[in-house]
């Protein structure tokens, strides 16, 4: 197939985003959280990880720990025995109880609600920054995730690989108010139908949009 895009304009890519808004109404963050905090941990245990095994772990995890200091507390040891089913779970609890203290000492417990702070945290890029934003603070944020990257490629919206060019490239294309939907969206066409392996392209609703770029 080519890589060549289709004409991703701002009215190509709202028409398709009106489709699969109407296949995926309730597209939102498939990881479970309470607190922000709690969604920025589940967000750096989600990296190589599917969200259903990062629910799993964080059900019993959100019971141990509730606030922030208490994750501040911790000692990355017990947080992973606890988070020991994902993978890299020592480096992940390592990232959990070093965020934890730096809130505690420089945001006074409060995690913070911007790009800026929020990516000096350990274990946290622009990808976990955009998840917590657009999630937990209602900020615009466009995560892109493996799903997002291949999605997006194929349908011919971006020719990038570098996940941060790709969400300039998409931010660029959508208003800020529709950032993290149209990342949820194209996570659930990624998982439902926009497979990694195998993309069901006849059985797709945007198939007619597609450019189909593999
Ligand atoms: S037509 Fe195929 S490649 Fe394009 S979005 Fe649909 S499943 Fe993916």
């Amino acid at each position: 197939m080519s890589k060549s895009r289709v004409n991703p304009t701002k009215q190509n890519v709202a028409n398709l985003l009106v489709i699969l808004d109407k296949i995926y109404p309730d597209a939102h963050c498939s990881l479970n959280f309470r607190t922000p905090f709690e969604l920025l941990a589940a967000t750096i245990m989600s990296a190589q990880a599917t969200d259903v095994r990062v629910n799993i772990v964080t059900e019993q995890l959100f019971k141990r720990y509730r606030t922030v200091e208490e994750y501040a507390a911790a000692s990355p040891e017990e947080v992973a025995e606890v988070i020991r089913t994902v993978g890299c779970f020592r480096n992940k609890a390592r990232s959990v109880v070093g965020s934890a203290q730096i809130i505690c000492t420089r945001y006074g417990g409060v995690v913070p609600a911007t790009m800026e702070d929020l990516v000096t945290l350990p274990g946290v890029g622009r990808k976990t920054a955009n998840v917590v934003l657009s999630n937990a603070f209602n900020v615009a944020g466009f995560a892109v995730d493996t799903h997002v990257k291949r999605v997006a490629f194929r349908l011919g919206l971006t020719t990038l690989v570098d996940p941060e060019k790709i969400e300039k490239e998409l931010c660029a294309l959508i208003p800020p108010l529709q950032w993290g939907h149209t990342s949820h969206l194209l996570i659930y066409h990624g998982r439902a139908v926009c497979k990694a392996r195998k993309p069901d392209c006849e059985c797709c609703p945007v198939e007619k949009q597609c450019a189909k770029c593999f």
